[in-house]
């Protein structure tokens, strides 16, 4: 039994406001043919809509079954409107791209209920309405008539108790009129009827009571046959949400209807994922080149601190002398203008504080550090010291840094203990004879060495024990000359393990082609040299003595200069392998903005030191550099705008699709509202719908995008190397590094927009009451 007590409900447009239901109190019986009459704009739909929870009311309450469903929750009007509530309207409100059984049976998605007893009820359904034949025609390919039977047997499908049917036969003629009513009649024999006409004739032919109203208002009720009051059992349904595989079917069928539309869609969004695409892996290739650029700029030119400082033009800028005078006389100066304006001193404080650099800014320093050492060669009965050159150097400790740049042709690790010496070849795999003579390698009749030959080879590093002995006579030290003894008792013996090349990749290529030892060997040399005999006794006489003499340090003056006896004393002890020897340091970036950051952190050291201890260098590269940095961070930023603005255009594009596709099917979402679909199964079908589009669009886009992509780089790279002629490496720029994580990022991003895109007025027309949604469409 529905109960209306008191029911009212204004609607109001701008300030007129319309009262549509004005004090409506009413009583249906569970069984029975009940018929509203009255004008137009009486408020015959209005009463009808809010009995069916279509529509809330202002005031006064609709009971049914002891409950007011004016304080349902949402959940529970959808289970009332679809459970309990048969729809019936004036323009069948069918969904166009499902068949006509399809249709029938969509109020049951979202019930628990096994689809093959669905079936077989729809069949009995369409049989008993004559409608079998149209079952799987779809509603544009059938009758007035038969369209409004298949929104009878939807409505029936799900076991109503109540069939509201508003005007049901108002666009049928007379004939399918007489069917219609017919059925009706009939289902009125087990449920509820109630059905809105201003047909008077046909309300009393077919009315168990007919209730009229005027203006909102009910005016008359009278009855025309009894109706006996019913107790009604209650059988309770199972309601659930709808299924994914549902929404699926739903969204599909809704794009295979409009095949062209949906294509055109997937495409104009693939544009947008295809620009995006291409701008992002231009610029991936554009950033992949300018850091290779820097590198390559950086990696010829790296920070140099030299152990002497020239001064530079301005320091020579003379004011006694014109400059570029015309007439033919030479000055004779006497302002040391070609003496090196200062001696930097790279002593442990300084090389610790260029350790402390954050190692994050250089690739690598180089520390044109040495200890001198004597390395002793024996070719065929031949001993040969080598000569202490470039080509015989000290491996760095940045062994990552090694072994990024250098590959390990031949032999199983990168040297690491002292004895260890490795082989460096250039890229052709040759070493020149000079340098094998600098070695103390063998080359005469010899063409080709193989690895295993070359790594054979063996060398004495001498003691300073063995190199250097006493004369008592004489009081002082003098070179050993016999090398064979010399050879023979030197008890440190290194050894070619490996063969390294430079590798393509490499940028800084810090050494070239000779013998690398390592700072282990160097380490134990300077230990044992501390050790000798000839340091300790030098140590121990300081100035008094000069061990090679016999005679006391003393200042070395010449006409220009002096040569103080404390720097001689100090190169003595250097030439001992007392100190170190640092010549310079060389740091190696791979970025002007870390070159900027290094020059400071070194500029600092000199803060607080007096004119002597700092270390003073001048980095030429630093203006140019400055340049290139500018121009690179202005084309990053320009690479970044260009692609957030084709993020965004794409973003938009996908988004307007899809809303007008949203917009267009208003009438669908009012229609599953009123079957009983809740705003989240109406959400779910238009999310499917997208993200399938999204989807599409975004796989289609980038594999345009990757087919194209390298024709463009092709072209853009040909110009590049027209501007800047041969020997710029432009192969960089056609690298497109854009991965798999990338593309499915892209592809997602599709989705999500999409999705989104299409939610947003999705839920927008599901907030819609939805007789509102189909009134839009409708009248
Ligand atoms: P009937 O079905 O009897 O023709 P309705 O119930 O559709 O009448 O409408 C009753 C009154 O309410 C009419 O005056 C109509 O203009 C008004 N009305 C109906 N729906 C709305 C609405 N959404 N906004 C404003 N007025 C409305
Ligand atoms: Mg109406």
């Amino acid at each position: 039994m529905i109960k209306l007590v008191n029911v009212c409900k204004t609607y109001k447009k701008k300030d007129i406001e319309t009262k549509a239901l004005d004090n409506v109190s009413l009583e249906f019986q569970n069984k029975g043919f009940y018929f509203i009459l009255g004008e137009s704009g009486s408020g015959k739909t209005t009463l009808l809509n809010v009995m069916g929870g279509l529509d809330k009311i202002d005031s006064g309450s609709i009971i049914v079954n002891d409950v007011n469903i004016k304080d349902y929750s949402s959940y529970k009007i959808d289970e009332y409107k679809n459970t309990n509530i048969g729809f019936i309207f004036q323009n069948y409100n069918l969904i166009d791209h499902l068949t006509i059984l399809e249709n029938i049976i969509l109020p049951t998605k979202i019930e628990k209920v096994i689809q093959k007893d669905i079936k077989a009820k729809a069949y009995d359904l369409l049989k008993r309405l004559n409608l079998e034949k149209e079952a799987h025609k779809f509603p544009k390919e059938v009758s007035g008539g038969q369209l409004q039977r298949a929104a009878i047997a939807r409505a029936l499908i799900t076991d109503a108790k109540v069939i509201l049917a508003d005007e049901p036969t108002g666009a049928l003629d007379s004939k399918n009129s007489k069917i219609i009513m017919d059925i009706l009649k009939d289902i009125s024999k087990e449920r509820l009827v109630v059905m809105v006409t201003h047909n008077e004739k046909l309300a009393h032919e077919y009315a168990d009571k007919v209730i009229t109203l005027k203006d909102g208002a009910v005016i008359k009720e009278e009855s025309s046959n009894e109706i006996k009051k019913d107790i009604e059992k209650e059988d309770k349904k199972k309601f659930k949400f709808i299924s994914f595989l549902t929404a699926i079917k739903l969204s599909f069928r809704n794009m295979g209807s409009k095949i062209f539309r949906t294509l055109l869609t997937i495409l104009a969004t693939s544009v947008g994922i295809v620009s995006t695409c291409l701008v992002l892996m231009v610029s991936n290739s554009m950033a992949n080149y300018t850091e290779y650029a820097q590198k390559q700029a950086l990696g010829a030119y790296p920070i140099t601190i030299s152990s002497t400082l020239l001064p530079t033009d301005e320091a020579e800028e003379s004011k006694e002398y014109k400059e570029y005078p015309s007439d033919n006389i030479i000055h004779i100066t006497n302002d040391y203008r070609s003496y090196y304006e200062h001696v930097n001193v790279f002593d442990e404080e300084y090389l610790n504080y260029v350790r402390a650099l954050d190692t994050n800014l250089y690739s690598v320093i180089d520390y044109g550090t040495a200890l001198n050492m004597h390395i002793l060669s024996k070719m065929k009965e031949k001993y040969e010291y080598l000569s202490l050159s470039s080509y015989i150097r000290c491996l760095n400790d940045d062994i990552t840094y090694v072994k990024d740049e250098y590959e390990l042709l031949y032999g199983d690790h990168y040297p690491s203990s002292y004895t260890e010496v490795a082989l460096v070849v250039d890229k052709n795999n040759c070493i020149d004879a000079y340098v094998l003579d600098y070695l103390g390698i063998d080359y005469k009749d010899i063409e080709e060495y193989t690895f295993e030959d070359i790594c054979k080879k063996e060398f004495k590093v001498v003691e300073n024990n063995s190199y250097y002995k006493y004369n008592e006579e004489y009081d002082r030290y003098y070179y050993n000359s016999s090398l064979e003894d010399i050879y023979n008792t030197s008890s440190i013996t290194i050894k070619v393990s490996c063969v390294l090349r430079v590798k393509k990749s490499a940028t800084t290529k810090l050494y070239s082609s000779g013998l690398l030892y390592t700072s282990a060997l160097q380490d134990m040399v300077h230990e044992n040299c501390l050790n000798s005999d000839i340091v300790k006794a030098q140590v121990e006489y300081g100035l008094d003595k000069n061990v090679f003499t016999g005679l006391p340090y003393a200042d070395q003056v010449s006409d220009f200069t002096t040569i103080t006896k404390e720097y001689l004393l100090e190169s003595n002890l250097k030439t001992l392998g007392y100190y170190y020897n640092t010549s310079y340091i060389r740091i190696y970036t791979d970025k002007f903005e870390y070159r900027n950051e290094i020059n400071n952190y070194l500029k600092s050291y000199n803060i607080d030191k007096d004119a002597t201890r700092q270390v003073i260098y001048r980095d030429y590269m630093g203006t140019i550099t400055e340049e290139f940095e500018r121009f690179i961070k202005i084309l990053t930023n320009v690479l970044i705008i260009f692609s957030t603005i084709s993020l965004i255009v794409s973003s938009i594009m996908i988004a307007l699709l899809m809303y007008i596709s949203v917009v267009e099917r208003e009438k669908e979402i009012g229609i599953l509202r009123t079957l009983g679909y809740s705003r989240i199964n109406v959400g779910t079908i238009f999310l499917t719908e997208a993200a399938f589009i999204g989807f599409t669009s975004g796989v289609i886009g980038v594999i345009i995008a990757r087919v194209a992509i390298k024709p463009i780089l092709r072209f853009v790279s040909g110009v590049v190397t027209d501007l800047y002629s041969a020997d710029y490496d432009i192969t960089q720029l056609t690298n497109v590094d854009i991965n798999i994580v990338q593309l499915t990022l892209l592809v997602l991003g599709a989705i999500a927009v999409a999705t989104l895109a299409a939610l947003i007025p999705a839920i927008i027309a599901s907030l819609k009451e939805p007789v509102k949604a189909i009134r839009h469409q409708g009248e």
